[in-house]
C-alpha cells in the first residue's frame, strides 16, 4: 500500500471483454506481482480473459463515462 501515490497507478478496461486491470492486484496468474502500473505491463503481456493486446485496453476512469469514445 503506497498512500499519496493515487493517480499515477490507473486502473485499465478491456474494450473486449471489459475485464478491468488493476495495478494494486496485479495479474499473478500472468506473473504480474501486484502493483505493477499498466505502462509497465511488459509489451506482450495479453488480457487474461480474453487474450486481447495492451491496445486494447483504455483508462477506466473512477468517474462515469461522459461521452461514448471514438465518435
Ligand atoms: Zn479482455
Amino acid at each position: 500500500m503506497n498512500p499519496g501515490r493515487e493517480g499515477k497507478m490507473e486502473k485499465y478496461k478491456c474494450s473486449v471483454c471489459f475485464y478491468v486491470y488493476d495495478p494494486e492486484r496485479g495479474d499473478p496468474k500472468s506473473g504480474i506481482p501486484p502493483g505493477t502500473a499498466f505502462e509497465d505491463l511488459p509489451d506482450n503481456w495479453t488480457c487474461p480473459m480474453c487474450r486481447s493486446a495492451k491496445s486494447k485496453f483504455s483508462p477506466s476512469k473512477p468517474r462515469h463515462f461522459s461521452h461514448p469514445p471514438g465518435s
